[in-house]
């Protein structure tokens, strides 16, 4: 379908539905106009957001006009609400997995999470818990510190000595810092890697390519911009060591089979093939994002299942590195310990952004019950007061998308399984909510 003919089109559609209150009941809005609706609502309320418009590769005319007239958000709310109430309902009885349902299921729902972020740019509050249920679908769990304090007691086995754990640590991760000039190898070898493990399960659009820069000055560590035509540019912020562990976990989330597959795949299968077009804008505050970064997360183990990950780090990653290789199981268990604390960046975040504790305090227990040195623990204070509740999308995102696969058949001995259900989710429009196990 050629873009450009949906603007007249729906034009004339939304025209009739608004004059629909005659006798005869009104008709659902196609959903190819509401689709086209949604997208120039997020490109509209991209002007008082900058973060919010992650990616947008639609017509080109559509975000000129958004930049043109500042659309009130008064306005773009009632339009919101307007497109809401036209889409009308899923056919009674339609299977829930079927593609064209799953799409007006999700495009309410994104519908309703711009609503919301509409409210807090004009000046509503939320607490933690209501603001991820209003803009991501899904609260993450409370952790006890009784839970946290348990791995912590495991790390203390693994990094013996004097003075506070996060102190030990911070030393023995020195022995695992990637040289700046050793980076570019570094991360060459793992995307190649999680490319090759990714192709002959995906299959991906020819030409699909991205580039990767080093950059500073962010509250992130790294980020994928998708460009469309299946290109990504990439950036990994280099404010703070890197360790060699961040080479695969970057290559995976960001690249293959992370964010630039699944944005690929979106292009590929919705956009392109369908005329889907509300696949070519990202709206960042929303529940696709706990779809994205919980794919992304999870991509690392369907890529490298079992120890294979740790193989290919000793094998190839701690040589490019000039690391010692065999030391590479040693800081392998002790990240997987790290890991398990994930979920107490989570409450650092609910307490903050409750404004139950202030940022020395959110700093002091992220190096605490998180594991993070005071510069990473300042960062990611920062990365809260930009990105908010955003936090939960990777790890409860990637948990419920492992519970989601894992429910399909794909937990166990099966990778090739796995892989199966973890591309078509890649490539479907579902929700958070959506992730519910299969019984
Ligand atoms: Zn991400």
């Amino acid at each position: 379908m050629k873009p450009a003919a949906w603007g007249l089109a729906a034009l004339a559609l939304v025209a009739a539905g608004a004059c629909g209150s005659g006798t005869e009941p009104a008709q659902p809005t196609p959903m190819n106009v509401v689709a086209e609706g949604y997208v120039k609502l997020v490109l509209a309320l991209g002007q008082h957001d900058a973060a919010y418009v992650d990616a947008y590769y639609g017509p080109p005319e559509w975000k000129t006009q958004a930049e043109q007239r500042k659309q009130p958000l008064a306005e773009i709310d009632a339009e919101a609400a307007r497109l809401i109430d036209a889409m009308g309902s899923p056919p009674a009885g339609a299977d829930p997995d079927d593609l064209t349902v799953l799409r007006h299921v999700y495009l309410r729902r994104q519908l309703e999470a711009l609503r919301a972020r509409v409210r807090m740019l004009s000046g509503a509050t939320f607490t933690f818990d209501e603001e991820s249920q209003a803009l991501y679908d899904a609260v993450a769990p409370v952790r006890s510190e009784f839970s946290f304090q348990i791995t912590l007691t495991e790390l203390e086995t693994l990094l013996p000595g004097q003075g506070p754990l996060i102190e030990r640590y911070d030393a023995f991760r020195k022995d695992f810092i990637v040289a700046p000039d050793r980076l570019g190898r570094v991360f060459d070898a793992a995307i190649a890697e999680c490319r090759k493990r990714t192709l002959p399960h995906a299959e991906l659009p020819a030409g699909e390519t991205f580039t990767v820069e080093f950059v500073t000055k962010k509250s992130w560590s790294g980020y994928n911009w998708y460009q469309g035509n299946y290109r990504s540019l990439i950036q990994v912020n280099t404010d703070l060591p890197i360790y060699i562990d961040r080479a695969v976990d970057l290559a995976c989330h960001e690249g293959y089979p992370g964010h630039h597959v699944y944005n690929a795949l979106l292009e590929k299968h919705l956009m392109r093939d369908r005329g889907w077009v509300e696949a070519s804008v990202y709206a960042l505050f929303s529940p696709q994002s706990l779809i994205a970064e919980g794919t992304a997360n999870y991509g690392i183990e369907v890529a490298f299942p079992g120890d294979e990950r740790l193989v290919f780090e000793r094998e190839v990653l701690f040589p490019a590195a000039g690391l010692k290789a065999d030391r590479a199981a040693e800081y392998s268990r002790v990240q997987a310990l790290v890991d398990q604390l994930s979920y107490a960046g989570n409450d650092a975040a609910r307490r903050y952004l409750n404004k139950e504790i202030d940022r020395q305090a959110a700093i002091e227990w992220l190096t605490r019950f998180a594991m993070m040195s005071p510069a990473r623990a300042e960062q990611r204070t920062r990365f809260f007061d930009d990105y908010r509740s955003y936090v939960i999308n990777y790890n409860l995102g990637k948990d419920l998308v492992k519970q989601y696969i894992e429910s399909r058949g794909g937990a166990g001995a099966d990778p090739a399984r796995r892989w199966q259900e973890f591309v078509r989710l890649l490539g479907s429009p579902r929700l958070p909510s959506g992730l519910r196990p299969a019984s």
